[in-house]
């Protein structure tokens, strides 16, 4: 399809987003917010929403956390349009555009990654991983094709070709952005030493074959966009996805909810016999609704209001956490 009929195309096409829980552990309050929001966006707009699981992060992939993400979303009362599409179901796919990308000389082989580190920034760099800047040290001399079937089994990695360029994008909560990749992170991963696709490369094929239009997550992802932004490029996909990323919810210490800040899992408020409702009250009030009272998802979607949202990030302190465990 030449360029101007796929951009006619999707305009034409009911707009979609989707939920893409990792499945690395349990979801907290700050997944439930980022969620609920994506669904009442969704829901408000008349936009399809598709599920999907992001399991390719396979040290972090945690068995079970698939079903117990999809049983918190169902609980808090989200519901979604599609299947269940996983990621590590969708791996021929990824192995095709990684073929494409190397025989048109976008990516190369990387030998020096046999560092932990190097390890992580493989992985969706959420807020808290630390990404190095790759310094290119495998790059060629010149683009050249390469075979990467016969190298795949050969334990290297594989880096895309950063252009020295500044992208630049529109986030409808952060505005306007412009992002050196060469500068910020170098050739990142789009392969790991197994050959299977990083996340930054596989969330783009995987946003395209379900049809997404709206990407909206959490604002740690914000910095990933531009890289994913040349990879759509790259790979000759459209690249006017529209981009919501949300304030996160963090901790005291800024950073984003781990064990360390108390028991802010779903599950665990359930347990102690939290209802849905008094979660999503909470959710309410750092939305800028009102004070906060209980409320069920499809009224939270009657009540919300996307320029109430304030920019800033929530910061859970113990009373906050404490005053959803009491109810008051
Ligand atoms: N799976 C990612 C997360 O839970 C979201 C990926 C994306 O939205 O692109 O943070």
């Amino acid at each position: 399809m030449r360029s101007t009929d796929a951009e006619s195309a999707r305009s034409r096409q009911r707009r979609a987003t989707r939920l893409a829980p990792s499945p690395t552990g349990g979801l907290h309050l700050g997944n439930a917010r980022t969620f609920l929001v994506t669904w009442t966006l969704a829901r408000q707009r008349g936009w399809r929403i598709a599920f999907r699981i992001d399991d390719l992060d396979s040290p972090r992939t945690k068995p079970g956390a698939d079903r117990a993400a999809i049983e918190d979303l169902r609980w808090l009362g989200l519901d979604w349009d599609t299947e269940i599409d996983y990621q590590s179901g969708r791996l021929a796919d990824y192995e095709a555009a990684l073929i494409r990308l190397a025989a048109a000389g976008l990516i190369y082989p990387c030998r020096c990654t046999r560092t932990q580190i190097a390890a992580r920034i493989a992985s969706a760099p959420n807020e808290g991983d630390h990404e190095l800047c790759y310094g290119g040290f495998c790059r060629p001399a010149a683009r050249q094709p390469i075979d990467f079937v016969s190298l795949k089994s050969s334990g290297v990695a594989w880096r895309f070709w950063t252009p020295n360029e500044t992208v630049e994008f529109d986030d409808q909560i952060f505005g306007r952005q412009r992002v050196s990749v060469a500068e910020e992170v170098g050739d990142f991963l789009v392969a790991n030493k197994q050959g299977c696709a990083s996340y930054q490369l596989a969330v783009n094929l995987d946003d395209e074959a379900a049809g997404i239009t709206d990407v909206v997550r959490g604002d740690d992802l914000l910095s990933s966009t531009a890289r994913q932004w040349l990879l759509r490029r790259a790979l000759g996909l459209p690249c006017e996805l529209t981009y919501w990323h949300l304030p996160l919810v963090v901790g005291t210490d800024g950073m984003r909810l781990a064990k360390r800040h108390g028991a802010t899992r779903i599950s665990e408020l359930r347990d102690a016999g939290v209802p849905a409702v008094r979660i999503i009250g909470a959710i309410a009030a750092w939305c800028g609704l009102d004070d906060g009272k209980p409320r069920s998802a499809a009224k939270f979607a009657e009540d919300f209001d996307i320029e109430k949202l304030p920019r800033q990030r929530v910061v859970l302190t113990g009373e906050m956490l404490d005053a959803i465990y009491r109810g008051s």
